[in-house]
């Protein structure tokens, strides 16, 4: 695919959304953030700084699009609290082996899973390169609507930041 990487960029956390739901990708692109609020998030960050003490490397920005959490040796790492949404958490580490590529850096993914004590290795395929291409279109497709995608219940909607945002009404 002749894709315009350069123009369709984004952070890591978007394709994380996009996997998760649409809505919410939408909302944090237009600057609606409600992460702060969400005990999910803060407990991700004390986790996050607890797990990696001792590590020698530590969060690496790239552009100041990029951040990850860790750079060693032949391996990036993230670090996620459980294993409840891994296809989000896989195509988000995808995505960045994918990026980093273009950069002429070759390099293995590892997810560690904090709750859970294991750890998922993650190697970027050529389907993964095409899948990651295709989301990179459809996230600039959702990011250019002028109004967020229809409002659909998920199961993950009750722990989501925005779910005030979204379910006003029910409340
Ligand atoms: S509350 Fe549900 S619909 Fe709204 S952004 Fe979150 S996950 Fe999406």
């Amino acid at each position: 695919m002749n894709l315009d990487f350069e123009k369709l960029k984004v952070q890591g956390v978007k394709v994380n959304y996009y996997y998760i739901c649409k809505r919410k990708l939408w909302l944090f692109d237009k600057g609606i953030t409600m992460e702060h609020n969400s005990d999910r998030v803060l407990s991700g960050k004390l986790i996050h700084e607890k797990s990696y003490q001792r590590a020698k490397a530590k969060e690496v920005m790239i552009d100041d699009i990029l951040k990850i959490d860790i750079i060693q040796g032949d391996y990036i790492r993230e670090t996620k609290i459980s294993s409840k949404m891994p296809q989000a958490d896989k195509m988000q580490i995808i995505y960045y082996l994918y990026y980093l590529k273009n950069l002429g850096i070759t390099k293995k993914g590892s997810i560690n899973y904090v709750k859970e004590k294991k750890v998922e290795e993650v190697e970027l395929t050529e389907q993964d390169e095409k899948n990651i291409e295709k989301t990179l279109i459809e996230i600039n497709n959702i990011t250019k609507l002028k109004k967020p995608p229809k409002l659909e219940k998920l199961p993950i909607c009750t722990k989501c930041a925005y779910y005030e945002f979204c379910f006003a009404k029910e409340i």
